[in-house]
């Protein structure tokens, strides 16, 4: 038994929804666009999971967001991509891929071979087994990766109304997670092994505000230790969390979000791996020609960075899938993807995004006591990432662009005085004028940027930076 698709999509998460939506848009035959997932489900927001679809009252739940709704676009219904003559494969897992043959293999036995073939495999959820905690199957260990995890919590959360959880690991599922049992009246601690949440993105002050917001909230956080095992019932339920320095945390419910692994062993041995994920260039394309990787699963050179990062996050999968078809599709039109890292979250009534990299010194500015703060990351005397806690669409466009422009920063103090007002000015620079003949590159216009800086301070360097990225962008559009 076999079909056969000029292009399958393996995964149908978020980046296959995205992708799909490009597909149709650049115009694709009917039959042409396979996508296979295992889940049950078309292609959904899966940061919703954690959001809208835990609320006691009006929860978000399917159809209505399904991709692309969470970027503003059309919402990929199943009768969508009926419309549209893309096949739906769900509810089926491909367990095996032979990138030679050209084809993969369905656990219920299906042999579909591709021309091309787009891996949007994502990723899953580590589970505790893997650091040797056992005895895990119980009902009221909740993970949250996909649809299934979340109904599955919904229905945990709902029996444990004023009772116990626990929450393990301190990055965004936890975070969120947390935010999402307390509007549940459960009553939370949060326990995890670093000095203070969000370690990985976080300032340890930018962390002391959000931990203060949670403990108003009466969620109770247990740092630096982890936990070491649990104690059940008769029926196997966890009632109780163990930790490794001896505490015990009565427990009606138990929430893991530890991390994730990216899905790539079907393609091990047959494709390039790099950074725990799927290598792929800037046309998200593979080691093999036939084969691209888009989303958690790829690996990808960030050319702000200059180097080869895997992202865990919606807007890198969003803007991955749009790429790789535009390289499949249009190749001599098509470019290298130029992607800002973008990271965000919602909490209560908390709102952050953050751009690019959180490497170098940092600058934190703002009214931490009134809720509207950041910080700003500055490497090598550049601005690399910016961070905005409570900004409008406008603020939060500022620290975007800001940080795309990588202006040089030499004077801290001054930044932090103007703080959110450096981001600004920069947006609100007039067009800069037509360059007159200009032969240096780029690199060369930093260096009298950086000497006029010097005296004249951040905003005169913000506007030549301005300058530089305009003229580079035009210069790489000739
Ligand atoms: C609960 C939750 C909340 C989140 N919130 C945020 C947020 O607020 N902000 C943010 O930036 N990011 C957030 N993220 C991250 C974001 O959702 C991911 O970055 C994004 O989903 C990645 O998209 P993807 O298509 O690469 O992978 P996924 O969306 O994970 O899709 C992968 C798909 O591939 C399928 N699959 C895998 N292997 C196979 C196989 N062998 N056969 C068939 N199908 C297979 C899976 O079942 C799945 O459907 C959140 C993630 C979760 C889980």
């Amino acid at each position: 038994m076999g079909r056969a698709f000029v292009y399958v999509i393996l995964g149908g998460g978020v980046a296959a929804g995205y992708a799909a939506l490009e597909f149709s848009r650049r115009g694709i035959s009917r039959g042409e666009l396979c996508i296979i997932s295992e889940e049950p489900v078309a292609p959904y927001e899966r940061p919703a999971l954690s959001k809208g679809f835990l609320l006691p009252e009006a929860p978000a739940r399917l159809p209505s967001f399904h991709t692309c709704v969470g970027a503003n676009e059309e919402r990929l219904t199943p009768k969508w991509y009926k419309e549209h003559g893309i096949e739906l494969v769900l509810g089926t897992r491909v367990k095996s891929a032979d990138v030679k043959r050209k084809t993969l293999l369905t656990a219920t036995g299906e042999t579909i071979s591709y021309k091309i073939l787009i891996i949007a495999t994502g990723a899953r959820a580590l589970k505790l087994e893997e650091f040797g905690v056992n005895g895990l199957d119980a009902e009221n260990i909740c993970y949250l990766r996909d649809l299934a995890d979340a109904t599955r919590l919904v229905g945990v959360m709902q029996s444990c109304a004023e009772k116990n959880a626990v929450v393990i690991g301190g990055g965004y599922i936890g975070m969120e997670c947390a935010a999402s049992l307390v509007i549940n009246k459960i009553n939370v601690t949060m326990v995890f092994p670093e000095a203070h949440c969000m370690a990985r993105l976080f300032t340890p002050k930018i962390s002391s505000y959000y931990e203060d917001f949670y403990k108003s909230k009466g969620v109770k956080f247990i740092k630096g230790t982890v936990l070491s095992s649990f104690e059940n019932d008769s029926s196997g339920k966890v009632t109780a969390v163990i930790l490794r320095d001896g505490t015990r945390l009565p427990a009606d419910m138990v929430v893991v979000g530890i991390g994730i692994r990216p899905n790539t062993g079907l393609f091990e041995g047959q494709i390039t791996l790099e950074k725990g994920g799927i290598k792929v260039n800037g046309r998200m394309q593979t080691s093999n020609n036939s084969v691209y990787a888009i989303g958690d699963v790829a690996a990808f050179p960030v050319k702000l960075f200059g180097e080869i990062r895997r992202l865990e996050h919606v807007d890198s999968a969003r803007k991955s899938a749009r790429h790789a078809v535009a390289a499949i599709m249009s190749p001599d039109k098509t470019g290298d993807f130029d992607y800002l890292p973008f990271f965000y979250s919602r909490v209560f009534t908390l709102s952050w995004q953050f751009y690019g990299d959180n490497v170098g010194e940092v600058v934190h500015y703002g009214d931490f006591s009134a809720g509207i703060f950041g910080a700003y990351w500055i490497n090598k005397g550049q601005l690399v990432g910016a961070f905005l806690e409570g900004g409008t669409k406008e603020e939060y466009e500022a620290i975007a662009k800001a940080t795309r422009l990588r202006p040089m920063v030499k004077d801290m103090i001054e930044l932090e005085r103007q703080g959110l007002g450096f981001a600004l000015s920069i947006t609100q620079q007039p067009t800069p004028p037509q360059p007159v003949e200009i032969t240096s590159s780029t690199l060369a216009l930093e260096k009298p940027m950086y000497a006029w800086h010097a005296t004249a301070g951040v905003v005169l360097a913000a506007s030549i930076a301005v300058f530089a990225y305009w003229y580079g962008r035009r210069r790489r559009r000739w």
